[in-house]
């Protein structure tokens, strides 16, 4: 890939996008294209030696003149969420597949030189996660196909639709199936937000409400793997740099449970809180882990920071937000933090 070369980042607004065009301009990319449908005041993080743009890629137009003269594009844009969002907003998901369907074609007349879409563990089939006590998905799971309704429905058409664009119309693609992503410069309120970041704000807000209790969706033993910002970075990095077109596991396989995530951010805010389980909540599959038996064979390298310290920044920004938040609104500080 060509560090002179224009690259989009599809979604650049968002979480994941934020941090990869702050990789991409440390690895010296010097002309990064940044679009996102959200004004820019509410972008994660914006960079502004970047060509930042607002549009809305649901539209083949905006597609165009987004992949125009670019050769690397990475589509990250969806309206998601957490399982909050995506088992209320099924339709809402599913149509990001205009996104990808825009961008594809778009890449093709344009003769892009590499195409990344993000896809999810969402893909995977309901029947083979209904115990905790969970088998490690591997690629091939997803197979016959029986993903999470809407949101796991657009993904899986979605890495196949670029699975064709490759065969058919010759656009090399890179696809990974990412595992709830978490870290700073996220969302953690306002209804998108995912447990690793919902746990960290409601411990927070306990703290400062010294109220000592936190209500858990489900019953907390329901069991997941979280995979830190900076491994999946590196390895949407290892994929673009690789011939490797059919999807993969981007995933930490450190299996924890729900109950088990409060504890550690029980642990680094030195509190415990009393616990309230909220069993009509959304709580997607009871168990889910990645297998990364692939990833590992194509790179030698799998997602490896340890969940007490990726949760541990993640609670720290989380705080420097809520705290910050604080201030600018003086009547409503708490005695003590
Ligand atoms: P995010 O919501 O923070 O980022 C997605 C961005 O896409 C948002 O800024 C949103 O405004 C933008 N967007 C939505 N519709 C758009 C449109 N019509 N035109 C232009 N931009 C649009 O989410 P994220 O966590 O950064 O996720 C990035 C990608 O990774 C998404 O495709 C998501 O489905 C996928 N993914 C994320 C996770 C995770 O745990 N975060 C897990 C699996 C898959």
């Amino acid at each position: 890939m060509h560090k002179d070369g224009t690259v989009l980042v599809a979604g650049g607004g968002g979480f994941i996008g934020g941090h990869l065009i702050k990789d991409l301009l440390a690895q010296g990319y010097r002309n990064v294209r940044s679009v996102d449908v959200k004004p820019l005041d509410s972008w994660y993080q914006v960079f502004h030696e970047v060509d930042n743009r607002i549009l809305n890629l649901q539209y083949a137009d905006a597609c165009e003149e987004a992949v125009d003269s670019v050769s690397v594009v990475y589509n990250l844009a969806a309206d998601m969420g957490g399982m909050g969002f995506i088992e209320s907003n099924k339709a809402l998901c599913m149509l990001s597949v205009l996104i990808n369907t825009h961008l594809l074609q778009a890449s093709v007349k344009h003769q892009v030189s590499k195409y990344f879409y993000a896809s999810s563990a969402c893909v995977y089939a309901a029947d083979k996660q209904v115990s905790p006590d969970v088998i490690p998905l591997k690629e091939s799971d997803a197979y016959p196909a029986m993903p999470e309704d809407g949101y796991g429905w657009e993904k899986l058409f979605s890495e196949r639709m670029c699975r064709h664009f490759q065969e058919d119309f010759d656009l090399p693609v890179a696809i990974a199936r990412f595992h709830n992503v978490y870290g700073p410069e996220g969302t953690y309120d306002g209804g998108r937000e995912k447990a690793p970041a919902a746990i960290c704000r409601k411990v927070i807000q306990a703290v400062m409400d010294r109220n000592h209790q936190i209500e858990i969706w489900g019953d907390g033993r329901q069991t997941r793997s979280f995979t830190f910002i900076s491994d999946c970075i590196e390895g949407i990095s290892l994929l673009m740099q690789s011939d490797h077109h059919e999807p993969v596991n981007l995933g930490s396989s450190e299996l924890v449970t729900i109950n088990g995530l409060v504890d550690i951010v029980e642990e680094i805010a030195g509190i415990t809180l009393k616990r309230t389980y909220n069993l009509s909540a959304p709580k997607g599959v009871n168990g889910r882990n990645s297998d990364n038996t692939l990833i590992q064979s194509l790179f030698g390298w799998e997602p490896s920071t340890r969940l007490r310290d990726g949760m541990e920044k993640t609670y720290n920004w989380i705080r420097e937000q809520m705290l910050g938040s604080i201030e600018t609104q003086p009547e409503s500080v708490p005695d003590s933090a």
